[in-house]
């Protein structure tokens, strides 16, 4: 991430720093001396050694000048980051910048704070240092402060997503550099410039700054950023579908970053490289701990962005190799990865805004205003979606459920009238055949369960005495009305509990319980005497036959109706129009 891309700017980028300012005080000398060259070594050889020289100078420190002493704290504080222990160096720079430092020295520290502060992710402290630094005017005399501080502008509102401010500061770093004939900073400003260029997606600018960068460090010998400007190229070739010349760029950045100084730079290149190489259908399983070493580098040091990016290609490679199961927990590591990189560049934002917010200038405020205001109203937009979706769901379920109810009410319904049409014939309006036996057996079964039950059941069969003459004399339809006829007799002849059905074509049958067997012979001759009463002008008379069975308790209802049917013809073989008991009634 970028404080590890950072971390090189406060080592090489002032690795450069070689002019000290002339003391103004005068002082011991050796203090001065000394701390020029506890100066040098620190920048030049290790840390350490420097660190044995401050620790000389440390009791009379605090009686020399405030130039050396602040050189002195700086340098300590340096040691104190190198040594990782960030938190004091920050501290540290905190209480010098309380001192009232000259303005080179204050920029200095400002600067320097700003480091810090990225290290330990405090984007707002290294967002506050870096404009009260872009606000001090110094001495152009010394322009290496101010050059340092451009470029460190120019990644952090890179980063923060103020890709033209980023961008503009860039430019400024780089025209000063060249202006006051810094070669060594022209380099390192194109380095700090060309990403910025490409996160705010200008290309084509983006690698013509990094063709300049590895010409520009070529020249004054810093192979190493000419290794990262190399990289940063690749990547863009690559991206534009040139693997061959990303591979090479990114083979020759490796080639110049192996060396263990600027190891992130290095594994950079080396993810590069591996990119390019899947492009290239080439990274089979050789690579395989290549990219574990990635990994475990990426992920050691929170590199969100890189580790993102590490597992996009192993999903690719996995999904390439038909390993569907790995790809997919690659992408999800990647998902992961990108989260955590997004949070930060979020917080970078976040802390950027409140920077400006604070600096109380009027537009900025605007803008976080208005940010926020973007936010909320996102926010409630989304609520009120989800509200919208929510009721929108309710409606959609209520209105499923009531097509389904009536669709179901009307399933109920048709079926219960397609019962109905099964049961009655059409004709008559009297139950049909089927339904008649089927209400006659369960009738005789409830009578037959139930001991208490005085009296009988009694079947009577009637069938229409030569009916095919009436059909054949006044036509079908007449015989239709006839058998209406017949069967609207019927059911209001007998009584309405009595079951009454057309079995046949003009065949009827009366299932009734009575007392005695004399009641539904009542009936029968009722019957006899109203066929005149429904007769239509033109109409024929009709006759009919009965034949009467009573129920034994052994009794189904075929046997009943066999004995029905039986004394039914003995009334049609006796001359008709007349009933016929059986033998079960007992009369
Ligand atoms: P019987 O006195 O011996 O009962 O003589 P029948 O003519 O009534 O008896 P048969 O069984 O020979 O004839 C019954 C006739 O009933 C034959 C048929 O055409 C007629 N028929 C049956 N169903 C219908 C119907 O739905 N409509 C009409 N119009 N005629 C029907
Ligand atoms: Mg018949
Ligand atoms: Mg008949």
């Amino acid at each position: 991430m970028f404080h590890q891309i950072l971390r090189p700017t406060l080592l090489f980028g002032s690795l450069l720093v070689s002019s000290i300012s002339p003391s103004v005080t005068a002082q011991p000398p050796d203090t001065r001396a000394l701390l020029d060259e506890a100066r040098e070594i620190s920048y030049q050889a290790h840390w350490r050694e420097a660190q044995a020289i401050l620790d000389q100078l440390a009791p009379y420190i605090d009686q020399a000048g405030l130039r050396e002493y602040a050189d002195y704290q700086l340098l300590q504080a340096r040691h104190l980051a190198l040594d990782d222990q960030t938190e004091q160096s920050l501290a540290l720079a905190d209480q010098l910048l309380e001192r009232n430092l000259e303005p080179d020295q204050r920029l200095r520290a400002l600067q320097f704070r700003a480091n810090i502060a990225v290290l330990l992710r405090r984007y707002e402290v290294a967002f506050e240092s870096l404009s009260e630094a872009l606000d001090i005017e110094v001495d152009v005399d010394d322009p290496q402060p101010v050059i340092a501080t451009l470029n460190m502008a120019a990644y952090m509102f890179g980063r923060a997503g103020e890709y033209e401010r980023g961008a503009e500061y860039g430019q400024r770093a780089l025209a000063l550099a060249r202006e006051t004939g810094q070669a060594q900073d022209a380099c390192i400003a194109l380095q700090r410039l060309a990403p910025v260029y490409k996160w705010a997606k200008q290309y084509e600018q983006a690698k013509q700054t990094y063709r300049e960068g590895i010409s520009t460090c070529g020249e004054v010998g810093n192979l190493l950023f000419a290794g990262v400007h190399r990289h940063g190229l690749a990547d863009l070739l690559r991206r534009d579908g040139d693997p061959e010349a990303a591979l090479l760029l990114s083979e020759q950045s490796i080639e110049a970053l192996d060396d263990g100084v600027f190891t992130l730079g290095e594994f950079e290149a080396r993810l590069i490289r591996a990119e390019t190489l899947q492009d290239l259908g080439r990274l089979d399983q050789r690579w395989d701990e290549e990219l574990q070493q990635l990994n475990v580098y990426f992920t050691d040091r929170a590199l969100w962005d890189q580790s993102a990016r590490l597992h996009q290609l192993k999903s690719e490679r996995a999904a390439a190799a038909g390993d569907f199961e790995l790809a997919l927990e690659q992408l999800h590591a990647y998902n992961e990865a990108r989260e955590s990189f997004l949070g930060r560049e979020r917080s970078m934002r976040l802390a950027y805004l409140q920077v400006e917010f604070d600096s109380s200038l009027q537009r900025q405020q605007i803008e976080l205003l208005r940010e926020t205001a973007r936010a909320a109203q996102l926010e409630a937009r989304a609520s009120a979606q989800q509200q919208r979706l929510r009721t929108f769901g309710w409606l959609l379920a209520a209105l499923i459920v009531l097509v389904l109810a009536g669709i179901l009410y009307r399933l109920q319904v048709s079926r219960r009238r397609f019962q109905e049409l099964s049961r009655i014939d059409g004709l008559s309006g009297l139950v049909n055949h089927t339904w008649f036996f089927e209400r006659a057996q369960a009738e005789l079964d409830r009578f037959n369960g139930d001991a208490g039950n005085s009296g009988r059941i009694v079947l009577i069969a009637a069938d229409i005495d030569h009916f095919k003459q009436v059909n054949d004399e006044h036509g079908h339809r007449v015989g239709d009305r006839v058998l209406g006829r017949t069967a609207r007799r019927l059911q209001e002849t007998f009584p309405e509990d009595a079951l009454v059905g057309r079995i046949g074509g003009e065949e009827f049958a009366v299932l009734m319980q009575v007392d005695d067997v004399n009641h539904a012979i009542g009936f029968i001759e009722r019957f006899r005497n109203t066929d005149q009463k429904l007769m239509r002008a033109g109409d024929p008379p009709v006759t009919i036959s009965f034949g009467v069975s009573c129920a034994k308790p052994e009794d189904d209802i075929q046997t009943l109706r066999n004995r029905a049917d039986q004394a039914l013809y003995a009334a049609k073989a006796s001359g008709r129009d007349r009933y016929e008991v059986d033998s079960s009634c007992g009369i």
